[in-house]
């Protein structure tokens, strides 16, 4: 079986959407067709659609010269002959955030020829009695992340536990607030009401979205907070300041939580050893693709960290996620954008036509390949 086509398109919610508020702005997808008739998809977030549709495509592109007419085997060769012929050139950033995503619609592709899911293929799943308490059940459990129209103050205090509450109702069990552009005082009040409007039982984190550039403001916040029983504490610092981590690692009990910018093995490697963060976020396409992302859980499996696999981007991508935590042993969350409290129509189709999350969880995807059937009413309505 070879690789005869790379295709892409484009969807979103419309031209100037603010991804912040919840809306998916113009997004580059891409499918990798075989000359018997399978086909992988995956999406490019992050990625500009232009340099996407410019680097994958037909024979002559960037990446067609590199994939067309390939064998399908194991998707770790093909990733190598990708990361062997980019050597010269920028090893970070878009380039390997598109060969994460060919990476993944590979595995979409090598899953259904194998007639497996790909967490079977990428190692079964291998939670032990000490991750996973005897009799539960074996599933994946999203953790909803919560964002506000406005930062700072009582309007952002309501509208992100009027979402939290919203979304306790349905089933969903754990939730990452994020005060960002606010204050250190904000940043306690926030998850104060929280608890306060929820009770101690869901799971809280908090992201903090680069606010802080001083490490005892971090620390005196982390200090205050720790009453809150917080899961995680995201992103404090700028992405590359692993010294400032580093020292707040040792001042707050609370767990250090990075990466969703995080491209290759060797940025996470950087993260958990010399920043001491201990819950790393891989986006499945960022990090350059489920064979990297399988790499940085043998890492983190070495170090005594946690992969929570980031997406504040649609279920396409969360489908990948789904399957690197059925097999992750140290995966006990995956982030979830729930469309329940965002208003944009194409992020809840997405939703819809994925993995449903019942009760608060995600049931381990049985059929063949990553299993995500993309509509092609969806793509039609939403194409741009
Ligand atoms: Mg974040």
């Amino acid at each position: 079986m070879k690789i005869s086509r790379l295709e892409t398109f484009v969807i979103g919610d419309g031209p100037d959407i603010d991804p912040d508020q919840g809306g998916v702005e113009p997004l580059a997808c891409l499918r990798i067709h075989t000359d018997d008739g399978l086909s992988g998809l995956a999406e490019v977030f992050r990625v500009p659609p232009g340099v996407v549709q410019a680097t994958v495509g037909g024979v002559g592109t960037h990446f067609g010269t590199l994939l067309v007419g390939q064998e399908i085997t194991h998707p770790e060769r093909l990733w190598q002959h990708m990361w062997d012929a980019l050597m010269h050139t920028n090893r970070r950033g878009w380039e390997i955030i598109i060969l994460g995503a060919l990476d993944v619609a590979i595995w979409d592709i090598y899953g259904q020829m194998m007639k497996r899911p790909v967490w079977e293929l990428l190692g079964g799943i291998q939670r032990g009695p000490f991750q996973t308490p005897a009799g539960a059940p074996v599933v994946v459990t999203p953790y909803c992340t919560l964002v506000s129209d406005v930062w700072g103050g009582e309007k952002m205090f309501m509208q992100q536990v009027g979402r939290a509450d919203k979304l306790a109702a349905l089933g969903y069990k754990a939730f990452k607030i994020e005060p960002m552009m606010s204050s250190p005082r904000d940043v306690v009040e926030l998850a104060r009401r929280f608890r306060k409007a929820l009770g101690g039982k869901p799971t809280l984190m908090v992201d903090f979205g680069y606010l802080f550039n001083d490490v005892p403001t971090a620390a005196r916040v982390c200090r205050e907070l720790e009453e809150f029983d917080i899961y995680f504490f995201e992103t404090p610092f700028p992405v590359d300041s692993f010294g400032p981590y580093a020292e707040l690692a040792g001042r707050t009990s609370i767990p250090l939580a990075a990466g969703e910018h995080g491209v290759t093995q060797w940025e996470f490697l950087d993260m958990m050893d010399r920043g001491r963060i201990s819950v790393v976020q891989p986006y499945m396409t960022t990090c350059g693709g489920l064979t990297e992302a399988k790499r940085i859980v043998e890492l983190a499996r070495a170090r005594g960290a946690l992969v929570c696999p980031g997406n504040w981007s649609t279920q396409i991508l969360g489908a990948a996620s789904v399957h690197l935590a059925a097999y992750s042993p140290i995966t006990p969350f995956i982030e979830f954008a729930p469309a329940e409290v965002f208003d944009s129509p194409l992020r809840r189709e997405l939703q819809n036509a994925g993995f449903p999350v019942r009760d608060g969880v995600i049931e381990i995807p049985t059929r063949p390949g990553i299993g995500y059937e993309l509509p092609v009413e969806i793509v039609k309505r939403f194409g741009m």
